[in-house]
């Protein structure tokens, strides 16, 4: 006979169900005898929790200004004027060498991506994003990369992603997807129209894929829902940019929960924030 997996507690499970009693929660592999069992269970997975350093590079990254001067798309008086202008205005380089009418949009895209080591799309048909992967709009949303040309056999994706660019946010998705994840850099103008005319399609297995946002107080409450009837549950996570990702997974649903640390419950452990 089984005890409640919650070292504090360590209830034994009763043999047969006990009519009008709780039957528990089953969390990856273990029983829990009480909703309090639970939400202890699914602070502690996340107590772990590592977020992300930026892994340290054998060389600094070519600076935009350098690049762009390489590529000729502008001179070094123009690189000087934009500098000193930059000093005054606060904007990034890029922003103010067009601003300026210095350099296109596309040149400044370009030497982002060289500079980020990524492919980029100066335009992004909006066909390619619609219908074609599963991940709900929410979590595309929290995760700041938007999925096209989705392969479910190849189980590869392409992302449209905008600059300063989250390295952290693409693992993560290949992490809890277990996908091949592609990086495309686009303009932020048509990052905006790609999230906007985004369109999940039907998951994979048949059963529904939903999102939410929320804080680590209500994570337990998702993790309850679909523990409910004795429904097994899993719940796997990875950290991108001080938020985290918890993919619950049970037999009816899979449902994302991007947590974010609120201001009533200390975060389980101090994150290592960079
Ligand atoms: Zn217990």
């Amino acid at each position: 006979m089984p005890r409640c997996s919650d070292p504090q507690c360590g209830r034994w499970r009763p043999e047969r169900p006990v009519l009008g009693l709780s039957q528990g929660f089953r969390l990856n592999g273990s029983w829990y005898c009480s909703r309090e069992c639970l939400d202890a269970a699914a602070r502690l997975t996340l107590g772990g929790t590592q977020f992300p350093v930026s892994p340290a590079t054998g060389l600094p990254p070519l600076r935009l200004g350098v690049l762009l001067r390489h590529q000729r798309a502008i001179d070094g008086e123009q690189l000087q004027a934009a500098l000193d202008e930059q000093r005054m205005s606060g904007l990034k380089l890029g922003a103010q060498l067009r601003s300026l009418g210095m350099a296109s949009g596309e040149s400044v895209l370009k030497a982002l991506a060289v500079q980020n080591g990524v492919s980029y799309l100066s335009s992004l048909d909006l066909n390619r994003v619609r219908g074609g992967c599963p991940l709900p709009v929410a979590t595309v949303r929290a995760l700041g990369l938007v999925p096209f040309d989705f392969d479910p056999f190849e189980r590869r994706v392409s992302v449209a992603i905008t600059a300063p660019l989250s390295r952290a946010a693409v693992r993560a998705m290949a992490t809890l997807t277990q996908w091949t994840v592609e990086p495309f850099l686009v303009d932020d103008a048509v990052w905006s129209v790609a999230l906007a005319s985004y369109r999940p399609v039907e998951s994979p297995d048949g059963q529904p894929w939903s999102a939410a946002v929320s804080s680590v107080r209500q994570l337990a409450d998702h993790v309850a829902a679909l523990a409910v009837d004795g429904q097994p549950v899993t719940m796997r996570h990875a950290a991108f940019d001080s938020r985290t990702w918890v993919r619950l997974e049970s037999g009816r649903e899979t449902r994302d929960v991007v947590v974010t640390p609120d201001g009533g419950i200390p975060w389980p452990v101090q994150p290592t924030a960079h």
